[in-house]
């Protein structure tokens, strides 16, 4: 028996709860493993709160991380006692996920702990701060280097946002971090942030090309604040766009694109390729500072998942999540 939240389809709609299960309910898998530490991310809590088409099929354990020990396998790259993590791959979506004392999932999707990570730490980092990291690199990969002038991190007291300050800042960049809560400008300061700036006049409609500014962008935002990100970039710049909390939409031109050679580059967590996962976790292990994490890290147990999922869906949770599971 272990403890689970649990998301079930009712007449109403999906509701969540915090229940027991029993180890035969777990899905098929190739990997069976006690779940030590999980996350709480704006997914999870689209998820839990049923906002957002996350869920495809029910009942579904949430959480698309985890972190925890090999109790059972039958694929070759684990064995018993193994310190493993996952970060997406569907889990918490159409495979049940790490919100729970126990899990059963495809050995293939796991990876190995990243030295001299422990699990609660890999976990403080969790999707949030590999999707950064994905981020950072992808600007990397398109030539943003930190002479080549400020970058702009959005939604940057949350999860992603924090994380891409701290290693921008390790790595050298001058970071300008835009946030809707200017009362966590000491936080994103501490993280290494070198201004902090209201989100309020890049949420209003704006011109096609605007003074350029920004090097390069990580956005979590999307909507009305990635369109005016794309027309502040300078020359050649590069915009990461990993996110929508702010919004599907795109009202953007192609200006920014077709006169300033300004590149969008898109950031998948979820079903990114396995060599450049494994990659990710290396860089995190290099270049964030484990000091950091703790600033940017509060613990909820398991029974106060589902009610806090209301304050991440209002924007209101600095930094990461972890759930305590084991
Ligand atoms: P958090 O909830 O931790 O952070 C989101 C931040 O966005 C908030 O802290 C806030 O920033 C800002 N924000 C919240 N609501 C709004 C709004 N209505 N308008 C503008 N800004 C807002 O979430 P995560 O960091 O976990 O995730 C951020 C986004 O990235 C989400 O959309 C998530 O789905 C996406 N994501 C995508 C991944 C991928 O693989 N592409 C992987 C991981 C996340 P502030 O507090 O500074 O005002």
């Amino acid at each position: 028996m272990f403890d689970a939240v649990l998301i079930e389809k009712g007449d109403q709609g999906s509701r969540a709860s915090l229940t027991t299960l029993e180890e035969d309910r777990l899905p098929p898998g190739d990997v069976t493993l006690r779940v030590a530490w999980s996350t709480l991310n704006y997914k999870d809590a689209l998820a839990i709160t049923g906002k957002g088409p996350v869920v495809r099929s029910f009942p579904m354990v949430p959480g698309i991380d985890l972190a925890g020990i090999v109790e059972q396998s039958d694929n070759p790259g684990y064995k018993p006692g193994d310190k493993v993590v996952l970060n997406g791959w569907g889990v918490g979506e159409t495979h049940w996920g790490g919100l729970a004392g126990k899990a059963r999932l495809k050995g293939d999707w796991l990876v190995p702990l990243q030295s001299p990570f422990t699990l609660r730490q890999a976990m403080a980092i969790g999707t949030a701060g590999y999707t950064a990291m994905l981020c950072v690199m992808a600007l990397e990969r398109h030539g943003v280097t930190p002479d080549a002038g400020e970058v702009l991190v959005t939604g940057a007291a949350g999860g992603v946002g924090s994380v891409a300050v701290a290693l921008l800042a390790k790595l050298g960049y001058r970071v300008v971090a835009m946030t809707g809560r200017r009362e966590e400008a000491d936080y994103l300061t501490t993280l290494g942030a070198g201004e902090v700036i209201d989100r309020g006049d890049y949420t209003q409609p704006g011109k096609p090309l605007a003074r350029e500014r920004w090097a390069g962008a990580v956005d979590v935002v999307g909507g009305q604040v990635l369109a005016n990100i794309c027309a502040a970039m300078r020359y050649r710049g590069t915009v990461a766009a990993c996110g929508l909390a702010g919004g599907m939409a795109l009202p953007a031109t192609v200006a920014p694109f077709i006169l300033r050679g300004v590149t969008l580059a898109g950031i998948d967590s979820v079903m990114c390729p396995r060599a450049e996962r494994l990659e990710a976790w290396r860089r995190l292990a290099s270049d964030l500072d484990p000091g950091k994490l703790d600033a940017l890290t509060r613990e909820v147990p398991l029974a106060d998942v589902i009610p806090t999922t209301d304050l991440l869906m209002a924007g209101q949770v600095r930094g990461r999540i972890i759930v305590p599971v084991n």
